[in-house]
C-alpha cells in the first residue's frame, strides 16, 4: 500500500546514506503502518551476536497474515492492560497505559540475512526504547516455522531421551505445541512491551548484559502468565494443566538440553540461551531447599524432575520482579551479577552427558529453512 512505500523509501534513503535518523523514522512510519496483510522486516536489528552490544547484524523476512490465527494474539493486545496491572512487579516500573500494541500470527513467506536459514519463531520490533513508548510496537509470532519445529520434534527422539517419566512425556506431546506458541505471544506482544523505566534511566544502563536481562524479562513475563487461569478464560488454553508442558520443557532446555549447542570447553554466550539458563538455574537453586525442581539420576542419566509446578511458578514471579527492577532502575552490578552467576558457566560433566546422549539421535543441534522460489504474477 502507498504507506509501505513511503516505508520503504526512507529504508532506502536510510541504506544510501547510513543517517541513523533515517532509520528512526523508518521505524515509526513502519510501526504506524498496520494495515497490510503482507509486512516485512528488514534492517540491521539485532546485537545478540556482539557481546559489547553495538554491532547489529543484518535480517529480514517477509510474512502473510494468518487472519484466523490472529485472533490469539488480538485477544492478549485487547487485555494488554490487564496483564500490566496484574503483573508481579513493583507499581513504579508498570506503565499507567499501554500504547500501539499491534501483534500478529503470520506465516513466514521468506527469510533473510541473519533471520536464515536458522531463524526466530517470535520477533518484537523496533528495539528503540522511546519509539516504543512513544509509537508502541509490532509483534509477530512466525507459525509455520513453530508447527514445523513441533512437527519435527514429535519423533525426534529428544523427548524420549530426556524427559523423565510417560507423565512428563505425555503432557509435552498433548499441550506442548500450544502451550509454547500462547508462551511466544506473551513473551512478543506483551512481555517486551511491558514495564517501564524510572525517569532518567539510560536504556543503555545494562550495556553488554542488556540484551540477556531483557530476554529473560520477556520470557519470564510469558513464563508466569502461561499459567494464568485468564488465559482459559479467554479461550486460549483448553487446560489449566497446559502451563505444565511448557514449564517442563521450559526448565529442562534451560538446564540441560540447550547445552547440545554449546562445544565442549565453550561457556554460554548468546544473549536467549544465557536468559534460559539463567532463569532455569535460578529457580533450580532458589527452590532446591524445597525440591521443587530436581536433577534426578536414573540408570546413569540425568533428568529434570518438577515436583511442584505452583512454586515454579511463583519463583518466575519473583525473578521478574527482580529482573523487572533491575531494567527499571539500570542496576549494572546486579544485572552482570545475575548472569555471571546464573547464565554463563557450564557443568562440564552435565554438558558431557548431554552431548554423548544426543549423539545417539544423531540430531543437528540447529535446524535451518529453505526458502520457497516465487513467481510474480
Ligand atoms: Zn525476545
Amino acid at each position: 500500500n502507498a504507506h509501505q512505500k513511503e516505508v520503504i523509501e526512507l529504508l532506502i534513503r536510510y541504506y544510501e546514506t547510513g543517517d541513523l535518523s533515517l532509520f528512526d523514522r523508518y521505524s515509526i512510519e513502519w510501526v504506524k503502518e498496520v494495515a497490510a496483510p503482507i509486512d516485512f522486516i528488514n534492517g540491521f536489528i539485532e546485537v545478540y551476536g556482539d557481546p559489547l552490544a553495538y554491532k547489529a547484524s543484518w535480517e529480514s523476512v517477509v510474512q502473510i497474515m494468518d487472519e484466523e490465527a490472529c485472533e490469539r494474539t488480538r485477544k492478549l493486545a485487547d487485555n494488554a492492560m490487564w496483564f500490566e496491572r496484574n503483573a508481579p512487579i513493583d507499581e513504579r516500573f508498570k506503565k499507567s497505559e499501554v500504547v500501539g500494541i499491534t501483534a500478529r500470527v503470520v506465516q513466514a513467506a521468506m527469510l533473510g540475512g541473519d533471520c536464515h536459514p536458522a531463524t526466530p519463531i517470535g520477533i518484537n520490533l523496533p528495539n528503540a526504547e522511546w519509539i516504543r513508548e512513544r509509537y508502541g510496537s509490532k509483534s509477530v509470532t512466525l507459525d509455520n516455522i513453530t508447527y514445523a519445529y513441533d512437527r519435527a520434534s514429535l519423533n525426534s527422539g529428544v523427548l524420549d531421551e530426556f524427559a523423565y517419566s510417560d507423565e512428563e512425556k505425555e503432557l509435552v506431546r498433548t499441550y506442548g505445541y500450544v502451550g509454547g506458541n500462547v508462551h511466544t505471544d506473551l513473551h512478543e506482544c506483551l512481555g517486551h512491551g511491558s514495564g517501564k523505566l524510572l525517569p532518567g534511566v539510560d536504556p543503555d544502563a545494562l550495556k553488554a548484559y542488556g540484551s540477556t536481562i531483557e530476554e529473560a524479562r520477556a520470557d519470564l513475563f510469558g513464563l508466569y502468565y502461561v499459567a494464568d487461569p485468564k488465559l482459559v478464560e479467554l479461550g486460549l488454553l483448553s487446560s489449566d494443566e497446559a502451563y505444565k508442558a511448557q514449564y517442563y520443557t521450559y526448565l529442562m532446555n534451560g538446564l540441560m538440553t540447550q547445552l547440545v549447542r554449546i562445544q565442549p570447553g565453550n561457556t554460554v554466550e548468546e544473549a536467549h540461551m544465557r536468559n534460559r539458563q539463567l532463569i532455569a538455574r535460578w529457580v533450580f537453586e532458589k527452590g532446591a531447599a524445597d525440591k521443587v525442581v530436581e536433577l534426578v539420576k536414573k540408570d546413569g542419566k540425568t533428568y529434570v524432575v518438577v515436583n511442584d509446578y505452583e512454586k515454579v511458578r511463583q519463583l518466575f514471579g519473583e525473578l521478574l520482579a527482580e529482573i523487572q527492577r533491575i531494567k527499571s532502575t539500570g542496576d549494572f552490578a546486579a544485572a552482570r551479577a545475575l548472569v555471571e552467576d546464573y547464565a554463563v558457566k557450564v557443568d562440564p560433566v552435565l554438558h558431557a552427558e548431554v552431548l554423548e546422549r544426543y549423539k545417539k539421535l544423531n540430531l543437528a543441534p540447529y535446524k535451518g529453512f529453505v526458502n520457497p522460489k516465487y513467481e510474480a504474477v
